[in-house]
């Protein structure tokens, strides 16, 4: 059933998109608590290596006959940590150099430099290569009662960003990989989930098809016995002969709408066949014009019709069933004016001048059981167009409403051009 492979691909879908969302959320959790993690311990690394360099340099400073030892700038050795130091007339008085690769790079940094003292910042740079380094670097001011410096200190992080990003495109590719598992699980689990609910909705539309067929005979026996009654003069008492009439059009009502269910329950049930053949058209749909004639007449209708020769690829029953539905909903829906059938260049309709659709009941006519308020006194269980919509379907036509409340309606049946 085209309903239960829809919730299926919904729920599936919907698990998916859930799935999604939960992992986007999740990977971008991790990587802002590392990346934010592995930021403050370099910072943290630096702003100490900048309070180490500067504690050196005033040194220095103060004692300018001292013996400069390298190793007094650096309490621990690390080759990716640098440094320069510039004076105010921004002269390089001694530094520690980046790598060849990165020092034309932290210079333009420096140059530009507009970060605050002891802050720290990531900078990128792509070489033309399309290799990317990335530094990390704060500034600290020197001062002694002679002289104002400053220093910039750095390191390159290159490898511990690039580590990072490779760990979240593993967790992305993972996530991607754990989307498709749990979509193709979600869906199985979405058809075992539905599976009981499908087999009762089975049952009941077997109980439906059953059922309706069951009622069939008795209601054809009591309409039969009805009639009987109502033969001759067996039933001489006016009241009596009244019951029976009442009765002999209720059991009527209840055959139709019998049929109609049965109708309903065979196709829901994928039991009804279509018999492909050419049909003539105009033939099919004099006929039943012919069938409608008495009834319209009966009302005071005019019941026209405007057919010429085509012929098309249908079911001819099922086509008459078509045509009959729409003209009997034609016949009854209008009280005075014309009814007609006729060929248009799409298929054919039928058309009234009775009292029409408004556009928000246009949608929901085709509905099984769905009667607009105001036709409530012509009869009917609100099945024909559910019929009818079932035919067109199963040809792979369509139906076209056109329709004004109180200026009549079109119900246009449009024909694959193929089968024409
Ligand atoms: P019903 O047995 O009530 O005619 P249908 O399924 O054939 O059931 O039609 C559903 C409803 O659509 C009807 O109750 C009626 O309100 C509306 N309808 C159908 N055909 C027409 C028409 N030609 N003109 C006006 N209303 C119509």
């Amino acid at each position: 059933m085209e309903v239960f492979g829809r919730s299926r691909r919904q729920l599936a879908f919907a698990y998916a998109l859930i799935m999604c969302l939960f992992l986007a959320i999740l990977i971008f959790v991790v990587h802002m608590a590392m990346n934010w993690s592995m930021f403050s311990e370099q910072a943290q690394e630096l702003s100490d290596a900048a309070n180490g360099v500067a504690e050196a340099q005033i040194f220095y400073l103060q004692n300018p006959y001292a013996v400069v030892d390298e190793n007094r700038y650096y309490k621990s050795v690390n080759d990716r940590l640098f440094f320069y130091i510039f004076d105010e007339d921004m002269h390089l008085v001694r530094f520690e150099r980046a790598s060849f690769r990165l020092e034309p790079f932290v210079l333009d940094v420096i140059e530009d430099w507009r970060i605050d003292e002891g802050e720290v910042e990531v900078f990128q740079h792509t070489n033309e290569s399309g290799r990317l380094s990335t530094v990390m670097m704060t500034s600290k001011r020197i001062i002694t009662a002679s002289t104002a410096q400053i220093l910039y200190v750095g390191k390159d992080v290159t490898v511990l960003y690039s580590g990072l990003r490779k760990a979240t495109y593993a967790q992305v590719v993972l996530g991607v990989i754990a989307i498709v598992l749990s979509s193709v699980g979600g869906y199985f689990m979405a058809g075992r989930a539905l599976m009981p609910i499908k087999e009762a909705y089975d049952r009941q539309r077997q109980f439906a098809a059953d059922a309706s067929h069951e009622l069939r005979t008795p209601l054809a026996v009591l309409l039969a016995s009805s009639e009987i009654l109502l033969m001759g003069e067996a039933l001489a008492d006016p009241f009596l002969r009244q019951v029976a009439t009442d009765m002999k059009s209720e059991v009527k009502k209840m055959s139709n709408l019998v049929s109609e269910l049965l109708e309903i329950a065979r196709s829901d049930n994928g039991r009804w066949e279509l018999k492909m053949e050419r049909v003539e058209m105009s033939a099919v749909l004099g006929q039943v014009v012919r069938v409608m004639k008495p009834l319209a007449e009966k009302k005071g209708l005019d019941l026209l019709s405007d057919l010429s020769r085509r012929e098309v690829t249908c079911d001819e029953q099922r086509l008459k069933q078509l045509a009959l539905i729409l003209m009997d909903n034609g016949i009854k829906y209008t009280s005075e004016g014309a009814v007609g059938i006729k060929l248009t260049p799409r298929g054919f309709s039928v058309w009234d001048t009775g009292i029409g659709i408004s556009a928000e009941d246009r949608d929901k006519i085709f509905e099984r059981f769905y009667r607009v308020e105001k036709s409530r006194s012509a009869g009917g269980n609100g099945l024909g167009l559910a019929i009818a919509m079932e035919i067109v379907k199963r040809h792979g036509w369509q139906i076209e409403v056109h329709s004004e409340e109180g200026q009549g309606s079109e119900f246009e049946v449009i024909m694959r051009a193929a089968q024409i």
